[in-house]
């Protein structure tokens, strides 16, 4: 496979500003501190140079949509949720413009839902999981920071989310050791496929 390259082609802050992509999708997805702009960076090969990665965690208040090639698809970046500090209004107004994209985006071909592989599922988590299922559409677990998680504590580990996610097997990722880059691309380009 020749390397996949990212560029960030459009950000949305706001439901007037969601693009309108005639080709395939497909969303991440994670609270907020999961590790999702650092695993952006590791599938496009990059140090912090594409997905800004905070050390302040609740950061990310856009949608960015990253086209891919080759493939001419789109992996759109939701903004991290779940973050305690903010206020109750700026979480309404990210909730609503996730729900929107989820909702009327024909072409998304389901959201990889990114877990901290430390934590047991989280409320909500388990909310967006229950949501992406109400609206059909394919849910990809990535487990995250799998460096942190030994391999005899996996199987343990894949029971405690197997309850939340049933069928979909999850996915380990590391960006710190680049476990599973392959496979989660190998999942996003079947997932994207015509
Ligand atoms: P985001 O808020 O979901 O975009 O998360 P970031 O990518 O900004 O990362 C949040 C924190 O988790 C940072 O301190 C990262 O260094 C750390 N982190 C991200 N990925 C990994 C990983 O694969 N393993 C470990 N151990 N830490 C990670």
């Amino acid at each position: 496979m020749p390397p996949m390259t990212l560029t960030l082609e459009t950000t949305a802050y706001t439901e007037d500003q969601l693009a309108h992509k005639d080709v395939p999708q497909i969303a991440l997805a994670g609270r907020s501190n999961v590790g999702k702009s650092s695993l952006i960076n590791t599938i496009a090969g990059r140090r912090r140079t594409l997905a800004k990665v905070s050390a302040t965690p609740g950061k990310t208040r856009s949608i960015n949509y990253y086209r891919v090639e080759p493939g001419g698809f789109f992996i759109v970046d939701l903004p991290g949720y779940g973050y305690a500090k903010c206020s109750k209004s700026e979480r309404a107004k990210w909730a609503k413009l996730t729900q929107t994209y989820l909702t009327r985006t024909p072409e998304l071909r389901g959201v990889a839902v990114l877990l901290d592989c430390r934590l047991e599922p989280q409320r909500i988590d388990i909310d967006l999981v229950d949501y992406c299922r109400s609206q059909k559409l394919p849910v990809l677990p990535v487990l995250t920071k799998a460096d942190k998680c030994k391999q005899r504590d996996r199987a343990r580990t894949r029971k405690a989310w197997s309850l939340l996610l049933g069928d979909a097997a999850p996915l380990f990722f590391s960006s710190f050791t680049g476990e599973g880059v392959d496979e989660l691309w190998d999942a996003i380009r079947e997932a994207t496929a015509d």
